[in-house]
This record gives C-alpha cells, structure tokens and sequence, in this order.
C-alpha cells in the first residue's frame, strides 16, 4: 500500500501551493514554505483584521475570519487559483478554511454556505467561480449544504482593488440578489470568499441576507489584505 501511494505521487506529481515546487509527499506545501506561510494572528475577534476596521462602517455580519495574510506563499496560492486556473488549489485552501471553522465559535450555528458570487458574464469568462470551488469543498468537509443559485450577482461592477472604501460601497450597490428569500429566512449564514480586503463584499452580501429573512451571518475568506498592505496599493 505504501509503495503504491508513493508511485502514484511520482506518476501524479503535485505541486506546493505555495510556491509551485513539485511535492511528493502528499502535503500541499514543500518543506521550505511550512515556515513562511503567513498565517493570519492577533486580529481583531470580530473584523478579523490586525488593524480594526470596525469603527468604519456598519456590519451587516456577525465576525469575519480568514486563514492567511494575503502575502507571500498565500498570495501566490490564490492568485494560482484565481487567475492560472489551478482548481485543484481549491481543496488544500478550503482545508484550512475548515480548521479555522473548527476552531471558531460559530461552526455549530451554520445552516448553510454561500459563496461570494460572480456575475454570470465573468464566470464564464473565468470558467469557475473560485469562491464555489471552495464553498463545495468546505460543505463537504463540514456536512453543511452549500448553493450557489441563492446568492446571486445580478451587475457587473467596477475592479475593487482601485477604489476606496466608500467608493466600492457604491460600486456594490444593487449588485447581489437573493433568489428566493424562503431559502435564506432564518438561517444562520457562512458567506465564503477568496480574499477579504476592505469587507465591502461580505457587507453587502451580508446586508442583502439579512434584508431577506437570514438570522445571522458570518465570513470566511481564505486570505486577508491588512491595512499595511491596503496602504501600498
Ligand atoms: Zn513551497
Ligand atoms: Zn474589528
């Protein structure tokens, strides 16, 4: 049994998703990423950022966690996932994604996952919504149903990363939809994204739920820009 799951490593190589070195020890990172990867800490218990943000605007959501600073290896994990069609980068990510669940206070509230939707346009132009990728992958490892046709954007909306925080405020405005508000109504809520940067998304995802019935919801991305970061672009 060994020696057949050692051959199949060296016949399906696989890569660090953190820096793309091939890997054959059946972990998702190599022995040189383990010590760099920037996972995030000492965030604040509600916005999950290092430097509050939550004094900034009114949240429509409960707490927002992420697993990793939007840096180094983790950067570079999600814009493979993102941008270069590595689909298989989803299944490691969600995996943290899952033990940060695991360790948080809420796991056991959540009825259902969303995931930050894409318009239809830009998720064919892609081929996949990143954010359904790793939803699937956290309801199966959690047991909790997951849609992706609750949830939907309905309006294509200016790139975020050039724009301020009122500014994508704005941008977002009428841009999601819930489809049916019976299947939100009272339940407590996981939205799931990729990068978390200012929160506008989850918010506005968030205040759209919350209009429609849900209970409670809460945010999970796999990776989080911080303020420093925000600051230089
Ligand atoms: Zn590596
Ligand atoms: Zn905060």
């Amino acid at each position: 049994m060994h020696i057949i799951t050692k051959l199949l490593d060296y016949i399906f190589p696989r890569q660090c998703i953190f820096c793309g070195t091939p890997v054959y020890s059946g972990l998702p990172y190599c022995e040189d990423c383990i010590d760099l990867i920037p996972f995030t800490e000492d965030v604040c218990p509600v916005c999950g950022k290092e430097s509050c943000i939550c004094n900034k605007q009114q949240f429509y959501f409960q707490k927002a966690v992420s697993v990793f600073n939007y840096d180094l290896g983790a950067e570079h994990a999600i814009r493979q996932l993102k941008f270069n069609e590595k689909i298989s980068y989803a299944k490691p990510l969600a995996g943290y994604m899952y033990q940060k669940m695991l360790q948080s206070d809420f796991i056991n509230k959540i009825q259902l996952i969303l995931p930050a939707p894409m318009t239809k346009k830009d998720t064919i132009a892609r081929g996949y919504n990143q954010s359904v990728l790793l939803a699937k992958e956290l309801s199966r490892l959690s047991h909790i149903p997951m849609s992706d046709r609750i949830l939907l954007k309905v309006k294509q909306t200016r790139k975020q990363h050039d724009l301020n925080s009122e500014e994508r405020k704005i941008n977002l405005s009428g841009a999601f939809r819930v489809t049916d508000s019976v299947l939100v109504s009272g339940k407590t809520i996981l939205l799931c994204d990729d990068v978390y940067t200012t929160g506008s998304t989850f918010n506005e995802c968030s205040r759209i739920l919350m209009e429609n019935g849900a209970k409670e919801v809460y945010c999970i991305a796999a990776a989080s820009t911080q303020l420093k970061q925000l600051k230089q672009k």
